[in-house]
């Protein structure tokens, strides 16, 4: 199988609201009038980012929601999304799979595939997803205010801790595992929710490294501090029934290591968000009304810094370190 025949079978599908698909020189895209594009990439190489073991479906399906949730993050609706990809050899049931898993969480988007680059190489994914919001309404880093609620969606450390027994410095029963390996191997993003916040929140951002480092990138980019509290470490609560913050899959796990977790994991794909208080009931309507988990976490502080607050609210001290390529 060539190029042209692996890119016919896998990844050509008839244009939807493109103008021109994949088959051309360039793909077009005719903007909707007054609408801004949210622009955003990201990269998925293996052994860095995913197991060489790991399910081809599940594969394609996270390409693809770690781009969404950077559109989540800034409270864009997807549109559509380039594939730039990268493949050892040119494997047919690898393929079938790959392209199943993507182009599944692609539809229930609706966001279209609409071209891309496909070459003989190390096993390595790239995905650029367009996403639209109107002027002025996208969600950002730089906008947290003083005494803002901070939030998360969804539950953090799953992923991590899927992660860890994979390293073999963690042990789990099969049930608890295959649940922790499906948020690590398929994470959530949390599209409808980005979307339903753009008039509620001040400012947001997915988590990818880790909590407090990315919370960090909010606080450095608004020129404030926060305060986190741990009581939703401590004892989980529920969001309408549903695990928020962190989930039962941590509870059998000493404090100290579901801080750390929850804190510090990485791989989440849940928003962090900020907003007024009086948007308190907004908030909850925007979280209820798109069926997405949420938990209030801390708020944030003039002063700058980022402080952790045990449950007698002194601070906790220790490092949680962040995830980071290059450290
Ligand atoms: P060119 O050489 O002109 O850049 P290519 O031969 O690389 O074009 O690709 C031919 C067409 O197939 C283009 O429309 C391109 O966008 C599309 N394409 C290539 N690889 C992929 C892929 N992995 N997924 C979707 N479309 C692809
Ligand atoms: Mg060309």
């Amino acid at each position: 199988m060539g190029e042209f025949e692996l890119i016919e079978r896998f990844f050509k599908r008839p244009a939807r609201r493109a103008a021109l698909g994949v088959g051309d020189d360039c793909a077009l895209w005719q903007p909707a009038p007054g609408m801004q594009l949210a622009i955003s990439s990201d990269m998925l190489v293996e052994g860095r980012h995913f197991l060489s073991t790991v399910d081809p479906a599940r594969l394609g399906h996270k390409a693809l929601a770690v781009n969404l949730s950077d559109l989540a993050a800034c409270g864009a609706q997807p549109l559509a999304f380039t594939l730039a990809l990268a493949l050892p050899r040119a494997d047919e049931a690898w393929l079938g799979a790959f392209a199943q898993g993507l182009l599944q969480l692609a539809d229930a988007h609706g966001c279209e595939l609409i071209g891309g680059d496909t070459t003989q190489g190390p096993l390595n994914i790239c995905i650029t997803v367009f996403g639209e919001v109107p002027p002025g309404d996208a969600l950002l880093r730089s906008n947290a205010q003083p005494g803002d609620d901070i939030y998360v969606s969804g539950t953090l450390g799953d992923a991590r801790l899927a992660l860890d027994v994979f390293r073999g410095t963690q042990s789990l029963d099969s049930d608890a595992f295959a649940q922790a390996r499906a948020r690590l191997e398929q994470p959530t993003p949390r599209v409808a929710l980005g979307v339903a916040l753009r008039a509620i929140a001040d400012a947001a951002i997915d988590l990818s490294d880790g909590l407090l480092g990315d919370l960090g990138h909010i606080l450095q980019r608004s020129n404030v501090g926060a305060q986190i509290d741990t009581h939703w470490i401590q004892t989980p609560t529920l969001f309408h029934e549903q695990p928020a913050g962190v989930s039962p899959l941590l509870s059998h796990l000493p404090l100290t290591r579901r801080l750390d977790l929850a804190l510090a994991g990485g791989d989440d794909y849940e928003l962090c968000f900020t907003a007024p208080v009086e948007q308190r009931e907004l908030v909850h309507a925007a979280a209820w009304e798109t069926d997405t988990p949420i938990c209030r976490i801390g708020r944030i502080t003039a002063e700058p810094g980022l402080r952790v607050l045990d449950a007698q609210g002194q601070a906790i001290t220790r490092r949680f370190a962040a995830f980071d390529h290059f450290a």
